[in-house]
């Protein structure tokens, strides 16, 4: 029974799923499968779990689960349920990749995508799962305890949550999952499974006969919405759609009624410059105290790292040592891996950062004269953000004055913001897109799809008639795409095969994914894997033919199981695996670690919005400049180039005991370095699975490494990063003055240059290798480090 306030029931009662409760619950108790479809905001989230609680759908040892593809609405969520059922948070609770406050009486946990994922995956005796499943039956009773996760037995209900975002890990879950509910009815233990979606387009779920054999039914929630206008701006603006929001929201804010108001950009840079110049238009009284930056450094913690490093470089040094690529850490045969986390990164908000962008005119203020008669309660909201901040935006805005929330698309289905009745929509979104063949990334900004447009305008009818505001034409909406591509359609894979493969599910292209990934991509995840080690190669003669076939069937070795293990991509998983040799695992393990959390380095290239702004600005980044110098050190280091520094900064701001007063002053961001902390601990946990002689700990007193470990370490880098591999071009080459300081790889025809914010900038070196390449104004190569070519 649930004991819940009167007022939270009331609440509930307002909501349209309320309705559906009974047709929701006899569905679940005849169909193993279910989906239920429903506006933002109708209440699937909050509500479709507290139904099934209440239905007995949980018990001590089998629970209710609940996947989300955005850590914010994974904890936002199991808070808000919690509060709705006055049930505390070691009942209701909640998992992410790295903390979680799940305990032994947890009946509802909230997880992400990629949680789940790794549950399934702490098994590896799925032989046949996909091919035939009977093997697995008998295989099972075999090595009963090993399956036991794989058939999630600890879950009785799995709710996939927000399933039309179609995010990589949802995908695969489904693939699976339509498996094991299949094996679980088989064993009569039945697990139910909710798919949850916010638009109708359920085809992919519904009409694929390999991932369902019987479709599912659909239930459809019908929304009480109320109408919302939508108006087109007459013109589309060309591109200055964030001055074009500002002059709408000032608009709305005089002119309009009460009611809040959301907007939507594209990127965290953006929501950040406008909640700035709102918030100077329209003061509140208690206006945000500018956060006084404390200067203080812990440049003692510095000094000892430095000092230290000094020591080490005297140490003697042998000339050229050479790393032996063939010998690796490999799991003894038949253990399970104990620590593996796959999670999709909310990455939209990781931008390449862009020397070439223009300082400070887009903050021009137009002559707004501040007005402080009309108070506007500016707040941003990202997925970065800090979730105490992120809660702020459900709170009612303080007294008299009118709430405007600036987000990018986490506000478009993943939360609810309450009070909303206008919508600013600059209709674009920011993206990563993927070369397929050369793995060349780029950030851009497009316009979003007519579905996406349309769950935003709908943001602005929860509580009453809203309207929503698109800064674009119609003509412009009608050439949008209706939907926006599945993510496991525009993104590389070797991740997702290789742990595929460790399920033993060798035949990668029989997967029932709900959308396959071309076989373009799967070809080039393949012969990564191969090249890497982790796949056995076909025979040659074999070789040509197989790809072409598209057979895709390449066994896992005992490298690529280890490799799975890593809850790293594989190129970082091979690195691991060699550094057992001449004492590189911490090193390799930091490296790894900084380099999968993406953007170190605090983004000093923002507009400022004042010139003194600017010029603290300018500061910070003649600081970062600075230090990342020195944490490059002199020769022998300097030539691990980029990864040096990113090794340099995790040790010194260890030293200095990871104090966010010493990453403010070094420009380093505090959140990104508790991850790498984090993940540091897992990895470390890990490599001791693997090669439990290495007796790794933590240390946070780390030595820098020695001049012929820093050798050894650019040779561990190129074996994972080796066909990322760039030359400076020749003399000759340089007649056209746009390969000017460029260099050449073997899949581009164009020239790729080191991003400015390297270390190897100045320098220039013949060969290098680089961790990815970003395209904005020009292809740069960022994650940069030289190699010796014999
Ligand atoms: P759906 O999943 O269908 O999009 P939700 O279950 O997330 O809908 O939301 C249902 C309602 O609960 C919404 O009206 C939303 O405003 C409200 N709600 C959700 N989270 C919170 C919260 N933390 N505080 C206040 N209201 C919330
Ligand atoms: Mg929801």
């Amino acid at each position: 029974p649930v004991n819940r306030t009167p007022e939270m029931q009331q609440e509930r009662l307002k909501l349209p799923i309320l309705a559906e409760e009974q047709t929701i619950m006899e569905a679940v108790a005849e169909h193993p499968i279910v989906i239920v479809c429903g506006e933002t905001g109708s209440g699937k989230t909050t509500q479709v779990p507290q139904f099934l609680y209440e239905a007995g759908y949980s018990s001590e040892d089998s629970i209710i689960g609940v996947t989300e593809p955005r850590r914010v609405a994974a904890i936002a969520m199991s808070q808000r349920v919690a509060k709705e059922m006055n049930l505390s948070q070691r009942v209701v609770s909640y998992q992410i990749r790295y903390e979680g406050n799940v305990t032994e009486e947890t009946r509802i946990k909230f997880m992400t995508d990629g949680v789940l994922l790794k549950e399934i995956q702490k098994v590896s005796c799925l032989s046949g799962l996909i091919q035939d499943s009977g093997r697995v039956e008998s295989h099972w009773r075999r090595r009963r305890y090993a399956c036991h996760d794989f058939l999630l037995l600890k879950y009785k209900v799995v709710i996939i949550d927000e399933a039309h975002e179609r995010s990589v890990y949802t995908d695969i879950l489904l693939g699976l999952l339509s498996r094991i509910v299949a094996l679980r009815t088989k064993r009569r233990l039945p697990l139910k499974l909710l798919i949850m979606s916010a638009t109708l387009r359920v085809e992919d779920f519904t009409q694929n006969k390999r991932l369902f054999t019987t479709p599912p039914p659909v239930i459809k929630v019908e929304s009480r919405q109320f109408p919302v206008t939508v108006h087109f701006n007459k013109r589309t603006p060309l591109d200055d759609y964030s001055g074009e929001c500002f002059r709408k929201v000032c608009k709305i804010h005089r002119m309009l009624p009460a009611g809040g108001i959301l907007v939507f950009l594209t990127g965290q840079a953006e929501v950040h410059a406008l909640c700035r110049r709102l918030r100077k238009a329209f003061p509140t009284r208690c206006s945000q105290p500018q956060e006084k930056e404390e200067e203080k450094d812990s440049a003692e913690g510095m000094r000892r790292f430095k000092k230290s490093r000094t020591r080490a470089k005297k140490a003697q040094a042998m000339t050229l040592p050479q790393i032996n690529l063939d010998s690796y850490s490999v799991l003894p045969a038949g253990e399970g891996d104990e620590d593996r986390e796959a999670e999709m990164d909310d990455e939209e908000e990781a931008l390449g950062s862009d020397l070439d962008l223009d300082l400070g005119d887009s903050e021009a203020n137009e002559g707004e004269q501040p007005d402080a008669s009309l108070p506007l309660h500016v707040l941003p909201l990202y997925s970065l953000l800090a979730p105490e901040k992120q809660a702020q935006v459900f709170k009612p805005p303080p007294e008299g004055t009118r709430l405007c929330v600036v987000a990018t698309n986490v506000a478009e289905t993943s939360l609810t913001i309450p009070g909303i009745k206008y919508v600013v929509d600059c209709g674009k979104v920011k993206k990563r897109y993927y070369d397929r063949v050369t793995g060349v990334s780029s950030f851009r900004v497009t316009w979003v799809s007519q579905a996406s447009a349309d769950q935003r305008a709908g943001r602005a009818g929860r509580t009453e008639p809203g309207h929503c505001y698109r800064l674009y034409s119609s003509a412009v909406f009608g050439d949008f795409e209706q939907f926006p591509p599945p993510e496991i359609t525009r993104r590389p894979v070797e991740d997702l095969i290789l742990q595929m493969k460790a399920l033993n599910i060798e035949k990668v292209i029989n997967f029932p994914f709900p959308t396959p990934p071309s076989v373009e991509a799967l070809v080039a995840a393949e012969e990564l894997l191969i090249a890497l080690g982790a796949l056995q190669a076909p025979r040659k003669d074999e070789r040509m033919k197989k790809l072409q076939m598209s057979q895709l069937s390449c066994p896992i070795t005992a490298l690529g199981r280890t490799m799975s293990t890593f809850p790293v991509a594989p190129r970082y998983a091979k690195m691991l695996a060699l550094s057992q040799q001449h004492g590189c695992l911490p090193y390799t393990i930091a490296i790894v670690a900084a380099m999968t959390v993406r953007e170190l380095f605090e983004e000093l290239d923002r507009p400022a919005a004042s010139e003194e702004e600017l010029a603290e600005l300018k500061g910070r980044r003649a600081r970062v400049a600075q230090m990342k110098r020195t944490w490059a050190g002199q020769g022998a280091s300097l030539k691990l180039g980029d990864l040096m520094v990113l090794l340099g900064a995790v040790g010194a701001c260890e030293y200095a005991g990871c104090s966010p007063q010493f990453c403010r002053a070094n420009g380093l961001r505090y959140k990104a370095m508790l991850e790498i902390r984090r993940l540091r601990g897992q990895l470390t946990t890990a490599v001791n699975t693997v090669c439990p002689e290495a007796g790794l700990f933590l240390d946070p007193k780390m030595q820098p490494p020695t001049e012929s470990q820093v050798t050894y370490l650019r040779q561990i880098m190129a074996a994972g990063l080796g066909d990322h591999l760039a030359r400076r071009v020749q003399s000759e080459d340089l007649l056209d003055p746009k390969w000017r300081n460029a260099y050449k790889t073997p899949l581009l025809d164009d020239p790729v240059f080191i991003h400015p914010s390297s270390v190897l900038f100045r320098e220039l070196p013949e060969f290098v290798i680089y961790q990815e390449i970003v395209e904005t104004t020009k292809m740069y190569m960022k994650g940069v480090s030289t190699v010796e070519i014999q």
